[in-house]
């Protein structure tokens, strides 16, 4: 097994300020945007980037957190779909998604069916004017016709390698690591 790092914390900060500037001129500014983390890392990132917004537009962005939990690993049983449980909880500052821009996180995109459930699950809350993606990684082996708007860094990997996240919050710092078995 081999382990190596692809962004360090620098990497990280000037990643995310690049997709928060990014999310500014893509929305011309955050007016009816609303931010929704995945659990566990991406709800992180949704708040970094909205502190990051603050600090350039001296505005708040309403953000929430969304919990997809697999009740099977469909990547196991052929044929069958991913059968998802999700709850969706807008933290701050929102009445609800309806006719918002919402802006979804991750921290690493792969097959795309996680983001598929994510979207169902908004929908069941309400109509949202638009949904965008927001991922850290994206390392490829997409299954559905999902596609980021924001990427941090885009990562080809072969289907054995895994990245491994670390964030401040949850993890005590901030790194990226491919691993190799
Ligand atoms: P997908 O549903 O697109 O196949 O997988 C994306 C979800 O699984 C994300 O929520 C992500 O956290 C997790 N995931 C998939 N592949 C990886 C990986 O290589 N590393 C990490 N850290 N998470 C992954
Ligand atoms: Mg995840």
């Amino acid at each position: 097994t081999e382990k190596n790092v692809i962004m360090d914390e620098t990497a990280i900060r000037r990643a995310l300020s690049r997709i928060a500037h990014e999310i500014l001129e893509k929305n011309k500014g955050i007016e009816n945007c609303l931010l929704v983390g995945i659990r566990t890392r991406g709800v992180y990132l949704a708040q970094r980037i909205a502190e990051r917004i603050k600090e350039i537009e001296g505005v708040e962005i309403p953000y929430g957190e969304l919990d997809i939990t697999h009740y099977r690993d469909d990547r196991e049983v052929e044929g069958s779909e991913a059968v998802v449980k999700s709850n969706v909880v807008i933290t701050s500052g929102s009445a609800g998604i309806h006719d918002q821009k919402v802006i979804l996180f991750d921290d690493v995109l792969y097959t795309g069916r996680t983001i598929r459930a994510a979207m169902d699950a908004l929908m069941d809350c309400g109509r949202p004017r638009m949904i965008q993606l927001a991922v850290l990684a994206d390392r490829g082996h997409r299954e559905l016709p999902i596609r980021p708007d924001y990427i941090g860094k885009n990562v080809p990997t072969s289907k054995h390698e895994q990245i491994e996240v670390a964030l401040k919050e949850y993890d005590g710092k901030d790194e990226v690591y491919i691993i190799s078995n």
